[in-house]
Order: C-alpha cells, then structure tokens, then sequence
C-alpha cells in the first residue's frame, strides 16, 4: 500500500495520492461508508469527505442511500458508478483483434472480434482508430462518454512505445505504435501495455488478487512470460523487458531455445513444448494450440502424458519464480491456465513443497485465472480503471 500513500509532497500530489486510496478503498471494498473509508485508509473524515465529494461530482461514485437507521449512527454507503462512463479495451491477438466495451464496474457491454488486419501496422492503426471514434459517438449519451482506451500488445515495450517483436508478422517489430495513435489525436487517453502485463492488471482488477499484493502472473501462450505487480504497480524492469521467465535456463546445454540460448524452460514447460512433443516435425502455427486445447479437454491419453511432463518441468520454473519475486500470489494465465486443472495445480504445489522451505509457500496461493479467453482484454480495461484518477485530474493524455 506504501506507493499511494505519499511522506511528503505538494498540496495537489497528496489530494491526488488520497484520491487514489480512497477510490481503490471503494473498488475493492463497495459499497461503504464514509466512517468505514476513514477507518481503512487511515485519513481523518476531513479528508475521506473531500476525496468522496470530489468523485461523486466527476460522477465516479454515488450514493446507494441510507442504511443502518435503528442500529446505531446511519451511514450512506458509496458504490462505484458503473453507468456514468465506459471503458474500452483492445487486445491485439493474432489472429485476431479483440474490443471489448465495459461499464465502470466491469459490466461487459461490447464484445466485438474485429476482421485480422495480418500483417499491416497501419491499416490496424486506421481500423482501431475509426472504431474508437463509433464507440464514442455511440457512449456520449453517458456523462464521462468513453473514459479511456487500453491497448494489449505481444512485444510491447512500456519504456519505449514501441513493438519489439511481435510474434509471426516482422512487419510490426519496432513499430512506434505509441507515437502512431498518438497521430489520431482521438481525445481519448489511450494507455498501452503488453500482453502479459494486461493479463496480470486483469487479474488485480477482476480476478483473485488485489492491489495490495505481490503478484507474479505466469503467461502461458506459446512460450512462457511473466509480469510483477508489487505494491500497487507493475515492475518492468530497466528497458521495459523485465520478464522473460520462458528464458530462465533449467538444463545447462539443454534444447536450443528460439532465442538463441539452450536448455530455456520454454522449450520444455510451455504450449510449444507440448506442440514439439505432439506434433513433430511440423511448423507452429495458431490453428494446432485450439487442437492441443481440445485434445486435452476430450482427455486424448497421448495429449494427457505429453501435458502432464510439460508441467513437471512448468513447476521448476514457478520453483525460480519464487526463489526470485516471493511473491504472495503466483497465477498462471494463457491457454496453459486453462488446460491445468486441480490435479495437475497440486503436482506443481507438490514438487514446490519438495524444493522449497515451508516458510516459502505455506502462505503462497498458486492458481489458474479464470478469466479465460478474456482475461487480457479485461486487462485493458484494468489499466484504464487503474489510471482513472489521473485522468480524472487531467495528469493523462496519451500514456506508455
Ligand atoms: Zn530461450
């Protein structure tokens, strides 16, 4: 909680640090009172009023009404508005592009799945930009219209604003994507994040975790990522590039890695492990992860061993990742969150017990998300919740 709360600072940087607490108090707590906001955040009814009336006038939060009359004091309990604005959310997930459309509680208002712009940096710029503008013609009837846009990308650089890689199209590697909307002049704040630490933002948002833990979110798509959350942001390391579990190596001159090391856990505890295992000799491509999703799901026996050996060695990664972060929470994502159930969720707690002291995870919660497939879209719309008080205080116009 140490990062909202400021020692010291300008009268504006601590109204807007309280802001912040107060509203994240009534995201995770909604409805509450007054009295209790004070209690949980530690600041004086002063100051929880001032913060309240601020984002009742932005239309943010209201009032649900009196409650506990004949018990003691009544108190007016404060909810968040989730009519008052719309968030969007964009995810950028080859084949596909992804909209989504939520209220401010997360109500999923649109779900639009827009035609593969493949591989052209600039017809996808064109396509977002004219379908951001109809959902602002189409939400201006509500008072804030839309609130924010939040991008996910593969290989984006938060420190940069640029697409180092993207996995299949080259076309899009050192894409200034940032700079490239930026042409638009939407109006809008527009946040982007990558992929991985959408997903993660989704999970603090939406999922199990909260703001107020340490939270690592393992990403299993065809390779293996990571994001941190740690103390109410997310740690991206000196060049944005923090992350790279998939590269940890787990076997001195092991399997040459794709990126350009040998023995890298991807090539042995991630989806393009379990397709090299069951589909030899043949080229990745998206089509075989929807055939190992159902292959495992119709509970094929080949599929099943070939799983349940890629998550040995997924445990000796999550083993690093705990010796590395130690983390509170460690939640794996992507299509191998959603092909781990129970059983296999407690071979890898087990083979942690057996590596690790019990002081290390007798507190430490291992799950999969279930967000499922819309896990990193609603991390989009999380990064704009998470952003909202600064837009709300006109300390946002295009953000990294
Ligand atoms: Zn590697």
């Amino acid at each position: 909680m140490g990062s909202y709360i400021g020692s010291s600072g300008t009268f504006e940087v601590m109204r807007n640090l309280n802001l912040e607490k107060i509203y994240r108090l009534i995201l995770l707590n909604q409805p509450i009172s007054r009295a209790q906001l004070a209690q949980l955040s530690g600041s004086n009814k002063v100051t929880v009023s001032n913060c309240v009336d601020f984002l009742l006038e932005k239309g943010i939060v209201h009032e649900l009404g009196v409650v506990g009359a004949g018990k003691g004091r009544p108190a007016t309990l404060i909810s968040i508005n989730g009519d008052s604005g719309v968030l969007v959310g964009i995810e950028m997930n080859i084949p596909f592009i992804r909209v989504i459309v939520t209220s401010l509680s997360g109500v999923m208002l649109e779900n639009i799945i827009l035609p593969d712009i493949g591989s052209d940096p600039e017809a996808f710029t064109q396509q977002v930009s004219a379908t951001i503008t109809m959902l602002e013609e189409m939400y201006k009837v509500r008072k804030l219209g839309v609130i924010g846009v939040g991008f996910a990308f593969p290989g984006y650089n938060p420190q940069t604003g640029v697409i180092e890689q993207m996995p299949k199209w080259q076309t899009w590697n050192k894409f200034p994507i940032l700079k490239e909307m930026q042409k638009y002049n939407l109006g809008i704040p527009l946040f982007f994040r990558s992929t991985v630490q959408a997903a993660t933002m989704g999970e603090i948002h939406f999922g199990k975790a909260n703001p107020f833990e340490q939270l690592v979110y393992l990403s299993g798509t065809w390779g293996i990522s990571a994001s941190v959350y740690s103390n109410g942001a997310l740690i991206s390391g000196h060049h944005g590039l923090a992350g790279r579990i998939g590269h940890f190596i787990i076997q001195a001159n092991g399997k040459q890695c794709i990126c350009g090391s040998k023995g890298c856990l991807e090539e042995y505890g991630s989806i393009r492990a379990l397709f090299n295992k069951l589909y030899p000799g043949k080229l990745q491509h998206h089509k075989y992860i929807r055939e190992i999703l159902e292959r495992v799901r119709g509970k094929d026996p080949v599929a099943l061993v070939a799983l349940h050996e890629t998550v040995q060695y997924l445990a000796i990664g999550v083993v690093n990742v705990i010796n590395a972060f130690n983390p509170s929470r460690i939640c794996i994502g992507g299509y191998l969150g959603s092909i781990i159930d129970d059983s296999l969720l407690n071979e890898i707690k087990t083979i942690v017990a057996q590596m690790l002291p019990k002081y290390y995870w007798e507190t430490l919660d291992i799950y999969c998300s279930n967000l499922g497939e819309l896990g990193v879209a609603y991390g989009c719309i999380a990064v704009v919740r998470d952003q909202l008080i600064s837009i709300l205080v006109g300390d946002s116009a295009i953000k990294k």
